[in-house]
């Protein structure tokens, strides 16, 4: 059951708002000289480093468009390894000796800066070189002004590099895989008669979040250390209670998503925005989808702009995957296509035969993709928080497969066993000459699926909604490039033994489904009967983020990021190592929060009761609730007493055995403590009860 409705269409106020806070290229056009424009535009088109000169004209048209609209500080903004954004601000003003102030801010200043970076995890990468990092400018993504309270800050959107030269950054190998994904594409459309500049993968992601009161927020240390609750019995009717919610969004909720919206426009993104009731409390916004570059940026911003304007409306936006255990999760759709700059989308069936024929083709290169690197990217969404959701009955599974529709199997289906196509078994020849358009019925939606087709673009819905989307994007766009090679290779070897582009095309096709069609599951991917089928057919079940990311520096996978020039081994590395360190570091808070509250909330609470209830000893009643509150409580204290011991010891000295010392003994520890909490909860009084319940939490009035 899910509600659309949009709140969004007053178009004047769009026309008036959008974009008015991003620099666009068309304010930078009004700005600049058309020598400067045209250079600057290379830059953005083509990757020809730009020339100081016109930097330091960029630079003045950005100060003074920023200056007009109120900014006092400059950022560069970037994504570190920590999957946020990070900014170091410094202000434009720059005191003069007559003891006034100027507003300094000249190309240098654009075209590169030195954070102190050495708060940012590096994966050992600067430890061993150089201490320092340096930021600069990426002008394929629009700067903008980010807003506050107090004033305004010019954001430029920047990739974050060691002296060395090596990504400290999820936005550098974003980019990279982006350029090895049109130089792959670029090699095979002259094939199919595509003319192309540029090619790139375009994303649209749908971002799954929760809102609660702040008050109740506020007496959650649990909510505040760790994004999701440690505690908490399921309220009677659990998920069930959508009903009561339904039809009924709170003023102040849509205040909030307007207010949210409005300022996501100005930062010139499409907002088109939903809110659904898939769990009560729970909501989606989505934009229309960008170049993934973009989109990725954009995303950080949506994130940040839904986390700071709840506040201002006395609520907090959750963005954990399981914010609440019991409850649905909150994921993060990415729909992921491939597209030409002359406004074609490859993955979208034609109108014609000739269309289809580069549609199959891209479609079997994804095929191959994800068949040959599922552990990339079941990795890529890996989180000690997602775990929590991946592998549970309202989201994807670990598995990595792909929906394709009854349809377009049966196409591919069609192609390998020549059924259904007249005497000699051809493209064009599948029953109608052209391939059925394949948006798809609503019947043929299928929700379980982690990657699924839906009519002209592929949706990875592993995502984890607190995630950044750059890693998943690269590992798409990286493993695509390479099945676009593999496929491309074979196409031509066939048209140089004289084939024509069908029959050529027919083979690739034909082996590739044969080869790779294990990954194709059309079924519900919730139930107990696909895992025992995946295994059979020999797919990957990596349960855990830490199963996974054991994977990531495989020889397979360091040969390919090497080879398409995304990561180089010591960076692949890297991101290994932080992975673990987050890994750890997240269940570590959580262990030990999980200990701080149960020893000096909830303990204290059920032994204050059993006092009140010791004056009243010689009801019956009181008696029996003693007796039962008494039992659960030292449940509740032995579970703690074996956390306690998990918690102090931290299972060896690398972070590769810290978390899974995480993982083998405090999330199990933690687990018991959670579960001997609740069963108390049912039993203590309300008034002595320390934390919000999850009745309370979840139904925003
Ligand atoms: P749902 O999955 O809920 O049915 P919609 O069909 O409304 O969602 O759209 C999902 C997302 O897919 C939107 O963000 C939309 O912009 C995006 N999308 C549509 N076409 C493409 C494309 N060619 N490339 C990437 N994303 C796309
Ligand atoms: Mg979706």
């Amino acid at each position: 059951m899910r509600e659309v409705k949009d709140i969004t269409s007053a178009s004047n106020v769009m026309n008036e708002i959008f974009a008015s806070d991003t620099l666009t290229l068309e304010e930078l056009r009004h700005r600049l000289s058309k020598p400067a424009f045209k250079a600057l535009q290379a830059t953005i088109e083509k990757g020809v480093a730009i020339d100081p000169a016109i930097a330091d004209t960029v630079a003045l048209a950005m100060k003074t468009w920023a200056l007009e609209k109120g900014a006092t500080h400059y950022t560069h903004w970037f994504q570190p390894l920590t999957g946020l954004t990070a900014e170091k601000h410094d202000s434009f003003l720059t005191p003069t000796s007559e003891g006034s102030a100027i507003a300094q801010f000249g190309g240098k200043d654009l075209i590169q800066a030195e954070p102190d970076a050495s708060s940012f995890p590096s994966g050992g990468i600067r430890a061993t070189f150089e201490a320092r990092g340096y930021t600069a400018w990426d002008p394929t993504s629009p700067a903008f002004i980010m807003r506050h309270s107090n004033g305004a800050t010019l954001c430029i959107p920047t990739a974050f590099a060691s002296w060395t030269g090596e990504a400290l950054d999820l936005k550098i190998p974003l980019l990279r895989s982006i350029e090895a994904l049109n130089k792959a594409a670029q090699k095979v459309l002259p094939h199919f008669g595509i003319q192309a500049n540029k090619v790139s993968s375009t994303l649209g992601a749908e971002q799954e979040y929760f809102l609660i009161d702040e008050e109740f927020y506020l007496a959650r240390p649990d909510l505040v250390m760790t994004g999701r609750t440690l505690f908490g019995a399921k309220p009677p009717r659990g998920q069930e209670l959508e009903d009561h919610y339904f039809g009924s969004i709170p003023d102040r909720v849509l205040s909030f998503m307007t207010d949210a919206e409005h300022q996501l426009y100005a930062l010139g993104i499409p907002i088109k925005t939903r809110h659904n009731e898939v769990a009560p409390g729970q909501f989606e916004i989505a934009p229309i989808f960008e170049p993934s570059n973009i989109a990725a940026d954009h995303q950080q911003l949506i994130m940040q702009v839904l986390k700071n304007t709840a506040r201002k409306h006395g609520m907090v936006a959750l963005l954990h995957e399981k914010p609440f255990a019991g409850i649905n999760g909150s994921g993060k759709h990415c729909n992921w296509s491939i597209g030409t700059d002359t406004g074609i989308n490859l993955l979208e069936p034609g109108d014609d035969p000739q269309s289809n024929l580069s549609f199959l083709f891209f479609c079997a290169a994804v095929i191959r993709a994800v068949d040959v690197h599922q552990d990339l990217l079941r990795i890529s969404v890996a989180s000690a928080s997602n775990d929590h959701r991946l592998g549970a009955n309202e989201a994807p599974p670990a598995i990595l497969s792909i929906f394709l529709g009854s349809e377009l199997t049966g196409v591919f289906e069609r192609l390998v066993s020549g059924k259904g196509s007249g005497k000699k078994p051809g493209l064009l020849k599948l029953g109608t000459p052209v391939l059925p358009h394949l948006p798809l019925h609503a019947g043929d939606r299928n929700r379980t699926s982690p990657f699924a087709f839906t009519g002209n673009k592929f949706e990875f819905r592993a995502v984890g909604s607190s995630q950044s989307i750059s890693l998943p994007i690269t590992v798409l766009n990286t493993i695509v490039a390479e099945s676009i090679d593999v496929l491309g290779e074979r196409l031509e070897a066939g048209l140089k033994k004289g084939k024509s582009l069908e029959e050529a095309l027919l083979e690739v096709l034909k082996d590739t489904y044969k080869k790779h069609n294990r990954i194709i599951f059309n079924g519900d991917g919730y139930s107990e009967a696909w895992h025992q089928e995946a295994e059979r057919r020999g797919l990957l079940n990596l349960r855990t983020a830490l199963d996974a990311i054991e994977r990531l520096t495989s020889e397979k996978n360091a040969a390919l990021f090497a080879k398409y020039g995304v990561l180089n081994e010591r960076e692949l590395e890297a991101r290994q190592e932080v992975m673990y360190d987050i890994y750890f570091k997240s269940v570590n808070i959580e262990g030990e929060t999980t200990e701080w509250i149960a020893q000096t909330q909830i303990l204290p609470g059920a032994l204050a009761y059993l006092a009140d209830l010791e004056a009243v000893s010689k009801s019956k009643a009181a008696a029996r609730t003693a007796e039962q509150v008494t039992r659960a409580t030292d449940a509740l204290s032995d579970a703690l007493e074996a956390l306690k011991q998990q918690n102090a010891a931290l299972g060896g000295d690398t972070v590769h055995e810290k978390a899974y010392h995480m993982r083998d003994r405090v999330l199990p520890a933690m687990g018991e403590v959670r579960k001997a909490a609740d069963a108390l909860e049912k039993l203590v009084a309300a008034d002595h009860w320390p934390l919000p319940s999850y009745r309370d939490m979840l139904f925003i009035k």
